[in-house]
């Protein structure tokens, strides 16, 4: 499965994937750090369409996910998920999280997309550690594919490189698990 899991640095509204995955807030209505990246590569369109979730379903809860158009992005759609504000680790930020993952992946599989990318959620103003983070999309995600046929190809983004070789280091770690 791991064969089906990339690696990219770089900024991920500049990637032609079938869906994005945004860090969102519950409101939705756009933020700082990735979520803001995303609206404004996409322009005006993609808050609307987030208003219109909103007034449909109210806020977005931690751990769940709501699927939008993209907007002027490169991509199809985007998924926004809401990850667990870290407040030391006994708020079942863990678990928050792996749904974050699972709930997106769901998301996209049952709306026939192939491509995915993920950014670090939770990990910039949501302050979870990085990398019991990344651990926690590692596993999630390969132990998804695992089962899944769909989505095809999901993509860990990374904005900087140390977070490029932790991921990298996780993979290779879980490849060799698998092996074994
Ligand atoms: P959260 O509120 O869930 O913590 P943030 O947007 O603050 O979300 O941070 C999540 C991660 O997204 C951080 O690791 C941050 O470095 C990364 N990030 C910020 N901008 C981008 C971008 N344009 N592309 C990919 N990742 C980004």
């Amino acid at each position: 499965m791991l064969s089906r899991i990339e690696v990219f640095q770089g900024d991920i509204t500049t990637l032609h994937v079938d869906v994005l995955v945004n860090a969102a807030n519950p409101s939705l209505m756009g933020g700082g750090g990735v979520d803001g990246a995303i609206h404004r590569a996409a322009g005006p369109a993609l808050l609307e369409a987030c208003k219109v979730v909103r007034q449909q379903q109210g806020e977005c809860a931690p751990g769940q996910a709501v699927i939008t158009l993209a907007g002027d992005l490169p991509a199809k759609a985007v998924i926004h998920t809401v990850g667990p504000v870290w407040q030391g680790g006994e708020q079942h930020e863990a678990r928050i999280l792996e749904d974050s993952y699972r709930n997106s992946l769901n998301l996209a599989a049952a709306n026939g997309y192939k491509t995915l990318a993920f950014p670090a959620i939770s990990t910039g103003a949501y302050g979870f550690p990085r990398v019991a983070a990344a651990q926690i999309a590692v596993n999630t995600v390969s132990d998804y594919l695992t089962r899944k046929p769909l989505p095809e190809r999901v993509y860990f983004v990374c904005y900087d490189e140390e977070d490029t070789r932790l991921y990298q280091r996780l993979l290779t770690q879980r490849g060799q698990e698998t092996d074994a």
